[in-house]
């Protein structure tokens, strides 16, 4: 079907830039753009009447499983450490899943994605009493939303063997099923190295070279990872990773907090990408990232808060501006890595409206009492827009979000469901 958007004021960050225009959509990408397009016969027309559209937003690193756990009691002992904050809430919730708790934090947690203008979830999932399948539900749940995925199931050597065989597998399973997809890719998961046997690593490296994708894991979020790999390697925490076939093309390492800046110039060439995910940084207290050190191939994540990508720009921002070695300046670019990133796993041009590209676009109820140009494009982005002008939102050319209403889920009764399902969840981990 084919779509013609007149009177929209777009704006993009890669490159910067913003200005009147009509755009047309065929088949769920841009088939042309300009400054006053004629609709054809049988073209569905739609006067946006001058508000602002950008690229629909990306999140680098997030945990749809986490999507039930807001507001749950905190754990009896008061974690101390991040390992102990792990044992005692997340490796507690992530056993006590089930199929239809994975179903309904993903659709919780991908509807609340879309009414923040995030259009594709890079996620990192774990239910390791439900694994085989696990995958499917999310992408099932997921899709029903309308986004786009990257999904991946969690390796990790802490439940033992047959579980790691298990997670392996999963990951194969779904790599094998969405090869060329142009809405869902794999990839393949692993924990973080402090929870990875050298086999269980090499293992992680070789499916991620047999499809030749990438692996996605938490790397350096906290000292204990960097201290650990010393304890089993003697050296360097991505020494230990490029030696399992890791460091590679596609690969998406989270976080890296603690990696050395001889690190940071090592993954400065190849392929392997890194998200900064801020809030989650420091609401769990692991220390700031080094944003001044990461290389290009830079996103943002938000590590299973709600994928509301403003904010998450916006608490990087600030946080980088408090350090006076960091710089918040980075903030931008990584927003747009974003969708390079998305555009490097999907083989096809996201967060531009030029022709090719997908047509995956967020339009804001957005007056500001300054104007928008190509000059402070990242500061309209930085400290004008915001999930709450968020108004409607077409993924692939269809229309996910009108109004602020999603054309099928009845949002009502879906979190009343919710809610249920959390409740049951909350009295098991009690
Ligand atoms: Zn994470």
């Amino acid at each position: 079907m084919r779509t013609l958007l007149k009177n929209c004021f777009l704006v993009t960050l890669d490159p910067p830039s913003a200005g009147k225009g009509d755009i047309r959509i065929d088949g769920g990408s841009v088939a042309e753009r300009g400054a006053s397009l004629q609709a054809g016969a049988g073209e569905e027309t739609v006067d946006l009447g001058g508000k602002v559209v950008i690229p629909g937003m990306v999140c680098a690193h997030t945990h749809l499983y986490s999507s039930l756990v807001r507001g749950m009691n905190p754990p009896k002992r008061k974690p101390k450490t991040f390992l102990q904050l792990l044992r005692r809430l997340w490796w507690k919730l992530d056993r006590a899943l089930d199929e239809e708790s994975v179903y309904y934090s993903a659709l919780a947690g991908a509807l609340e994605s879309l009414k923040c203008g995030t259009t594709l979830l890079v996620d990192h999932h774990s239910s390791p009493n439900a694994i085989a399948g696990s995958l499917d539900i999310i992408r099932e749940a997921v899709a029903e939303v309308g986004l786009r995925g990257v999904l991946c199931y969690e390796v990790t050597d802490r439940g033992g063997k047959k579980e790691r065989d298990a997670a392996l597998e999963e990951n194969r399973r779904f790599l094998a099923a969405t090869e060329g997809d142009g809405r869902f890719r794999g990839l393949v998961g692993a924990h973080a190295s402090f929870t990875l046997g050298k086999a269980s690593l090499e293992a992680c490296g070789e499916l991620a070279s047999a499809y030749r994708t990438g692996v996605h894991m938490h790397v350096a979020e906290d000292a204990c990872d960097v201290r650990d790999a010393r304890r089993r390697s003697g050296g360097g925490l991505l020494r230990r990773l490029e030696n399992a076939g890791i460091v590679r093309e596609g690969s998406v390492f989270a976080h890296c907090v603690h990696l050395r800046p001889a690190e940071f110039r090592a993954l400065a060439t190849g392929g392997t990408w890194l998200v900064h995910n801020p809030r989650s940084n420091m609401n769990n207290g692991v220390g700031h990232a080094p944003v001044q050190l990461f290389p290009g191939r830079s996103a943002l994540g938000s590590d299973g808060f709600p994928a509301d990508m403003f904010e998450e720009a916006r608490s990087g921002f600030f946080r980088a501006q408090e350090d006076p070695a960091a710089a918040g300046g980075r903030i931008p670019e990584m927003v747009a890595g974003g969708w390079r990133l998305a555009a490097s796993m999907f083989g096809t041009p996201f967060g531009t409206f030029s022709g090719g590209a997908v047509a995956d676009f967020t339009v804001l109820d957005y007056r500001p009492p300054t104007p928008v140009n190509e000059a402070n494009a990242a500061g309209h982005f930085l400290f004008g827009f915001g999930s709450s002008s968020v108004e409607s939102v077409m993924i692939g050319g269809k229309w996910v979000l009108w109004n602020r209403m999603h054309p099928v889920i009845d949002e009502e009764a879906l979190m009343r469901r919710a809610q249920d399902v959390a409740g049951r969840l909350w009295k098991e981990l009690d």
